[in-house]
C-alpha cells in the first residue's frame, strides 16, 4: 500500500522518509488526492437547492459521502452525522449547544479523563464558565491507564457529561470506552458520554450504537482524508432536543423578521456553505480504509508497535509510558536526561518524523511532571522497515544526547 501514498517517497536529504507522526495527521493516498481534484474537475456547484445539473450532482455526492460517514460509524440515521471540520469543531459543537440547552445546571459535574487533548477539555471548561457546572478530571492508575475504580467512585447524582479519547494521543492507551459508557449510564441514564475518535477511528472499528455514547466526533485528517474534515455524530433523539449554534442559510426552514424555524437534522448544525469537496473526499479514504479493512490495519499495526516497544525496552533507559497491551498503534517515551525537542531534532536529521512536545495534553504533562514527551506513531502504510529505522535513529541519537 506505501505505492498508494505518493509522498512516503520523499528523501530527507540522502535518507528515505520514516513518517512516524501519524498521531499527527496521516498522508493521503491517491484515491483521496484524485477524489479532490475529480470533484473540482467535474463536479464543483453548491450544494442544495440548486435547479441546475452541477448543483444536483454535487449535492447527491455530498448526501452520499454523509451516507458513508453514518455506515462507517454504523450510525442508526444518517440525520444523526454533522460535517464537522474535525473533533475540535465538533466537540465545541457538543459543549456550546449543551450551554444553551439549560440541560447543564450550576453544580453538576463534567468528568474528563487526565488524558483528555485540549480540545477535549477547554470547551468543556468554557461551558463550567457559564453554567456553574464543575469540571473533575479522572485519575489514571499508577501504570498510567484509566482508573476504573476511581471513576466508578467519581459517578454520582451530579454526573451530567463524560468525555473520554477512546485512544489518548499522549499515552497511547486505550480506554475501556464501552465499560466507561455502560458505568456511567447506570449510575445516570440521561448521563451525556461523548468520545473523542480523533486517534481511534482510522485503527479500529467502532459502532456507535453498541456502543451506547451519545456523541462521538473524530477529524478526517487523521483518516487519511484532507485537513478542514471529520463529523459528528450525535443520538437523533438527543440533536432533535438541542437548540442550534451557529445561524445562518442551510439550518433554517423559514426566515422573517419576526422569527425563524430551523431545518431538519443534520442541516440544522451546518449553517453555511459547507466543506462540500473535503466531505465528498472524506467518503472517499473512509472507503480507502473499508476495502483495506479496519481489522486487517489494526492487526499490523499492532504488530508494528510491540516490536517498537520491545525494540525501545532492548535499548535501555527508556520510559516507555503505560503498557504494553492494551495500547492504539503509538508509543510515547520519556528519556531521563535528555530532552524530547533535542531527541526529535536529530531523529528529523536521520529522517524519521515523530512528534515531541505537550501533545496537547498539558495537564496530562502536568501529572506526569514533564513539559513533553516524543511520540512515534503508525499508520496503516508503516513497515518493519520504519520500525528498524526508528529503533537504530533513536539509539545513535541517544549516543549523542547521553
Ligand atoms: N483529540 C485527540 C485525542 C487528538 O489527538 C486530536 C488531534 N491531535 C484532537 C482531539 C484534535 O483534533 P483536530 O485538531 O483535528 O481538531
Amino acid at each position: 500500500m506505501r505505492e498508494d501514498f505518493p509522498i512516503l517517497a520523499t528523501h530527507i536529504g540522502k535518507r528515505p522518509l520514516v513518517y512516524l507522526d501519524n498521531a499527527a495527521t496521516t498522508q493521503k493516498p491517491r484515491a483521496v488526492l484524485q477524489a479532490e481534484m475529480d470533484y473540482y474537475e467535474k463536479v464543483n456547484a453548491n450544494i442544495h437547492r440548486g435547479a441546475h445539473y452541477l448543483s444536483r450532482l454535487a449535492t447527491e455526492q455530498h448526501e452520499q459521502a454523509r451516507g458513508t460517514v453514518a455506515a462507517f460509524l454504523h450510525a442508526q440515521s444518517e440525520r444523526e452525522v454533522v460535517f464537522t471540520s474535525g473533533c475540535t469543531a465538533g466537540i465545541n459543537l457538543a459543549a456550546q449547544v449543551l450551554a444553551l440547552s439549560g440541560l447543564v445546571r450550576e453544580g453538576d459535574e463534567i468528568l474528563v479523563t487526565t488524558d483528555a487533548h485540549h480540545s477535549n477539555i477547554v470547551p468543556w471548561q468554557m461551558l463550567c464558565g457559564r453554567t456553574g457546572a464543575v469540571l473533575r478530571p479522572i485519575p489514571l492508575t499508577p501504570e498510567l491507564t484509566f482508573d476504573m475504580a476511581a471513576y466508578e467512585a467519581m459517578l454520582g447524582p451530579r454526573t451530567r457529561i463524560v468525555a473520554a479519547p477512546y485512544i489518548s494521543n499522549a499515552l497511547g492507551i486505550i480506554n475501556p470506552i464501552p465499560e466507561m459508557i455502560a458505568a456511567a449510564k447506570r449510575n445516570r441514564p440521561d448521563c451525556i458520554f461523548l468520545v473523542d475518535g480523533a486517534q481511534s477511528t482510522a485503527h479500529m472499528a467502532v459502532d456507535v450504537q453498541a456502543l451506547g455514547c451519545d456523541f462521538y466526533v473524530f477529524s478526517g485528517h487523521k483518516v487519511y482524508a484532507p485537513t478542514g474534515t471529520g463529523a459528528l455524530w450525535g443520538r437523533e433523539e438527543l440533536l432533535e432536543q438541542l437548540p442550534p449554534w451557529l445561524g445562518g442559510g442551510e439550518m433554517i426552514k423559514e426566515v422573517s423578521f419576526d422569527g425563524t424555524t430551523y431545518n431538519d437534522l443534520p442541516f440544522k448544525y451546518e449553517a453555511g456553505t459547507p466543506n462540500i469537496a473535503g466531505n465528498i473526499v472524506l467518503a472517499a479514504a473512509l472507503d480507502y480504509v473499508q476495502k483495506i479493512g479496519l481489522n486487517r490495519i489494526d492487526e499490523h499495526e499492532q504488530r508494528l508497535t510491540r516490536n517498537l516497544y520491545d525494540g525501545l525496552t532492548a535499548l535501555g533507559g527508556i520510559d516507555i509510558l503505560g503498557p504494553r497491551e492494551g495500547r492504539g498503534a503509538l508509543i510515547s517515551v520519556l528519556i531521563p536526561g535528555v530532552h524530547h525537542y533535542d531527541l526529535g531534532t536529530l531523529l528529523d536529521q536521520m529522517g524519521v518524523a515523530v512528534r515531541t512536545g505537550h501533545h496537547c495534553c498539558q495537564p496530562l504533562m502536568q501529572y506526569l511532571g514533564t513539559t513533553g514527551t516524543t511520540r512515534y506513531s503508525f499508520a496503516l502504510y508503516n513497515n518493519d522497515d520504519d520500525v528498524a529505522a526508528a529503533l537504530s535513529a533513536t539509539e545513535r541519537a541517544l549516543n549523542m544526547l547521553r
